[in-house]
């Protein structure tokens, strides 16, 4: 491994400007579950690793009244699967995390570096899509905050620019008589990333039509992606196995899956339209149990 710089600012504004004076060559560095790997490899060498973990206005998950949940970027794995709040508000948070990597790993992976990471095969992106999350971002020159669609342009590739750091996610309240569903595939091993992960969120208005369908998809593109058109045929509509079949036959037609040593491409689009229909039915039941 190359030699580094190794910086501990304890404000997000010094870790901007630490990032800006090595224009690029400077990594944030949360828990390193990722970075100690592809460093070590040699994928990455960065001049300097900037450790963010000593910034106190990074960590923690609470609830604003008007906003919603707030989830630090610091906040660990193993933080939101255990969170009283983050479980009253959001169970899909405790029954997601349970299943990400292995107790080492939620441990000292965060939220923030789970994101920023954009690695394709991981689990949470697709499900904040399903809620409506925004990711905060702060920089040297200015600060923003942007739907979590926008985070993601490419495989490990996303819209943060070399001197910013996404601070926290914001999750808004979910309207009365939703239900959200997070179901994951994975091929080989239960510690394996996902293969395949997809969450459905609906919504039912009046006359049990559903009024909001989310349908993310994780690890069948380079990014993970909302499944427009399984969103448009489920919406405004109610409930019946027709319409199900429909949405997920789209789902599976939306995503763009590689064949690798996880399954072939026709086998991942078989899954993503097995797990469509199970994870529709599913957040259904929620919502219903709700009413
Ligand atoms: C064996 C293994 C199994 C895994 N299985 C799963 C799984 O099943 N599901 C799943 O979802 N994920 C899985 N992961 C991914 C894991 O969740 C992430 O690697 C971890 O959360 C990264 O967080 P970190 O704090 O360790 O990030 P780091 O390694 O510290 O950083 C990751 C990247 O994000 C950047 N970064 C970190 N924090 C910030 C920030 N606040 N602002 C801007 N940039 C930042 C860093 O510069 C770096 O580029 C697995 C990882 C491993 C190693």
């Amino acid at each position: 491994m190359r030699d580094f710089e190794y910086l501990e600012p304890t404000t997000v504004a010094e870790a901007c400007a630490m990032l800006k004076r090595y224009g690029g060559e400077a990594r944030p560095y949360a828990g390193g579950a990722y970075l100690s790997i592809v460093m070590r490899q040699g994928l990455l060498q960065p001049k300097a690793l900037v450790n963010i973990k000593k910034i106190d206005a990074l960590q923690g998950i609470r609830v604003d009244p008007k906003e919603g949940l707030i989830i630090g970027a610091l906040t660990t794995h193993r933080e939101l699967e255990t969170s009283k709040i983050a479980r009253e508000k959001f169970p899909v948070f405790a029954h997601v995390e349970r299943d990400v990597a292995n107790i080492r790993v939620r441990n000292v992976g965060t939220i923030g570096g789970n994101l920023a990471s954009g690695e394709p095969l991981t689990d949470l992106a697709q499900v904040f899509m399903t809620l409506d999350a925004r990711v905060a971002i702060v920089g040297t020159a200015k600060s923003r905050t942007i739907p979590i669609e926008e985070l993601f342009l490419d495989f490990y590739h996303t819209s943060l620019g070399d001197d910013e750091i996404l601070t926290h996610v914001i999750v808004p309240p979910l309207p009365p008589r939703s239900g959200v569903e997070y179901i994951r595939f994975s091929s080989s091993s239960v510690v394996d990333k996902p293969c395949v992960g997809v969450c459905v969120r609906l919504t039912l208005g009046n006359n049990e039509a559903l009024s909001t369908v989310r349908v993310a998809l994780g690890c069948v593109a380079p990014t993970p992606l909302r499944a427009r058109r399984a969103e448009e045929i489920l919406s405004g509509k109610r409930f019946s196995a027709e319409i199900m079949e429909q949405a997920a036959a789209a789902a599976a037609e939306e995503c763009s899956p590689t064949s690798d040593l996880r399954g072939s491409e026709r086998f991942k689009r078989g899954i993503v339209r097995v797990m469509v229909r199970r994870a529709a039915e599913a957040a259904r039941e929620r919502a219903v149990k709700l009413t």
